[in-house]
């Protein structure tokens, strides 16, 4: 099967009610290919507006939801609540929800499950810190981080995994086309022997770190990598070149 190409960006706390606009605009003129799919996550206050604003052809979604749908628990959203205002996807388990919130593993997983249970589909985000990449250990960091997914949810239809290595995240330092390519590999085998041989073949895997307009498309042209989660580069023009990135 062709797995579709997914075009992630992640805006993380940037911006402004203005600068969304901009961004609306910009998105709004880019060509979007029929075999690609592009979901973009703004701060959590202006995504209506940016949801309302947006051509349908580019869909929006949450940076974070809760693992509950409703009660005491400030300054928390749910899936519910993101379901309720139109929206069909959000990213959980980004290495900055991870580091400075404390995001464990096993918190990530549940919170994939509730979401998908609340019918949202899910980013969900893993990856190796630099000290885990030079220990030789990167492959046993993304295992882990899969087997708490799949201790929580059965059916991976609805998900897409974003392989984010974190030395690569905002750093500019991006992987080598080998070196994500190669992990990609390992999670699709990985999927292949402890979920099921059609999880393999259908979940895309992204790649995230440091993607830009230049880098893209020997990235994209990975069998592998199925799209990418983009950062700084979401909020530039750049961001039309890397919807392309595949044509
Ligand atoms: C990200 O925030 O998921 C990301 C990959 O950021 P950047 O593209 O800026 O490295």
């Amino acid at each position: 099967m062709v797995r579709n190409f997914f075009i992630g960006g992640n805006w993380k706390m940037n911006g402004s009610l203005a600068e969304a606009k901009k961004l609306v605009e910009m998105l709004n003129g880019f060509e979007v290919p029929a075999n690609t799919e592009v979901v973009v996550a703004p701060p959590a206050l202006y995504i209506d507006r940016v949801h309302q604003g947006l051509k349908k052809e580019i869909k929006v979604a949450a940076q974070n939801a809760y693992l509950k749908a409703s009660g005491a628990y400030t300054g928390e959203i749910s899936p519910q609540m993101l379901k309720d205002m139109g929206l069909e996807w959000v990213v959980l388990g980004h290495s900055e929800r991870r580091e400075y919130f404390h995001e464990s593993d096993e918190l990530v997983g549940k919170k994939t499950a509730f979401a998908l249970e609340a019918g949202l589909s899910v980013i969900a985000c893993i990856g190796e810190k630099l000290e885990e990449r030079e220990a030789n250990i990167t492959n046993d960091v993304v295992a882990r981080q899969m087997k708490a997914i799949a201790a929580e949810i059965k059916d991976w239809t609805n998900v897409v995994v974003a392989y984010e290595p974190v030395w690569a995240i905002g750093t500019g330092k991006v992987a080598s086309p080998e070196q994500a390519q190669d992990v990609h590999q390992f999670l699709r085998e990985w999927l292949a022997e402890n979920v099921s041989a059609k999880a393999a073949e259908e979940t895309r895997i992204l790649y995230g770190g440091s993607v830009n307009g230049g880098n893209c498309k020997t990235l994209g042209a990975k069998p592998d990598i199925d799209g990418f989660l983009v950062g700084g580069a979401s909020l530039k023009p750049e961001f039309g070149e890397i919807i392309l990135s595949r044509q």
